[in-house]
């Protein structure tokens, strides 16, 4: 089988929702958003052996993790996914199976969000499998949710409990669009994260691009996996640790008002409020008893 086979069965399965101007098969597709919104981008590449290991992850698990850290990108800016392009190079040796199964898996995603499989690239080469994927999503003039709008007072909010994703979560991403569209339409979201990296690592970003802010977190708000217990059992690691610097949780990390807990409450029942926001540039955490002692980052880092 070729690659135009390959397309012409991936044309075949994708389904387009009412943006689609014209899907697959031509060298552009050509959408039409809603008029007068905002147009949301981003882009997200898997490499095997970084992001997933070919043989213990499945293509058809790769595929769905591929569109759903970009989705978790779209609810992270309270934003609806609209379309996505799919970008993969296929080790050679078994390039078909490989591509059936990424299919199946990114069709999935797509559909269970509503979102169309518009084009994408395909290579194959003697190297590891590689995929990127890029969304574009829209939001309503303005209303898209920043990192940068926190402000000293603030309360800060997790969606749900965090840790030892590495176990088997990371490849079973949830992106939390509906929950965010319900957070925004409930209260005055300031800032917004998907925690992909860590909890401390992206409330630093939050901090950072809101003007050197700080927090302060509450240890025993912190809500911790399940996951994050058995992932102690396993290197030793205290579960909170988990909890504060493990990555790919993908929940939302945000900040709002303390008067709003309860509105937000309402519509995200696993959501907890793990903290405030200062207005000097230090992260502590605070124990049961009050006392604060300053804490550091260790999420994932790329480069370092
Ligand atoms: P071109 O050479 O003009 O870039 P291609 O032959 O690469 O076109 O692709 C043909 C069509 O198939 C295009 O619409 C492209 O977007 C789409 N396409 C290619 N690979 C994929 C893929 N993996 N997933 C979805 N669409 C794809
Ligand atoms: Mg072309």
């Amino acid at each position: 089988m070729g690659e135009f086979d390959l397309i012409a069965r991936i044309r075949e399965a994708a389904s387009g929702n009412g943006n689609v101007v014209l899907g697959i098969g031509d060298d552009c597709a050509i959408l039409k958003m809603t008029p007068g919104y905002e147009l949301l981008v981003t882009t997200d590449m898997l490499m095997d052996g970084r992001h997933f290991v070919l043989g213990q992850a499945t293509p058809e698990q790769i595929g769905r993790k591929a569109l759903g850290v970009n989705l978790s990108d779209i609810a992270a800016m309270a934003g609806m996914p609209v379309a996505a392009v799919v970008a993969v190079a296929l080790p050679r040796n078994d390039a078909d199976q490989i591509a059936d199964g990424l299919q199946a898996g990114i069709q999935e995603m797509a559909s269970r969000f509503g979102v169309s499989l518009v084009g994408g690239d395909t290579n194959a080469w003697d190297g590891p499998l590689v995929i990127s994927i890029t969304v574009i999503g829209e939001a309503k003039p303005g209303r898209a949710v920043r990192r940068s709008g926190a402000k000293p007072g603030d309360a800060i909010f997790v969606t749900g409990p965090l840790g030892g994703s590495l176990l088997c979560r990371h490849l079973d991403v949830r992106p939390r669009i509906r929950e965010a569209q319900l957070l925004v339409s409930a209260a005055n979201v300031h800032a917004m994260i998907d925690i992909s990296d860590g909890l401390l690592s992206d409330l630093s970003h939050i901090l950072e691009e809101s003007g050197r802010l700080g927090a302060i977190l509450d240890s025993s708000e912190i809500p911790i996996h399940a996951d994050a217990y058995e992932m102690s059992t396993v290197d030793g690691g205290a579960p909170l640790d988990h909890a504060l610097n493990d990555g790919e949780d993908f929940e939302l990390l945000f900040t709002a008002s303390f008067g709003d807990y309860e509105r937000l409450l309402a519509v995200a029942p696993a959501l907890r409020r793990i903290g405030e926001v200062i207005d000097t540039p230090n992260l502590l955490i605070r124990d049961t008893d009050g006392r604060k002692s300053p804490i550091i980052p260790s999420g994932f880092d790329h480069l370092r």
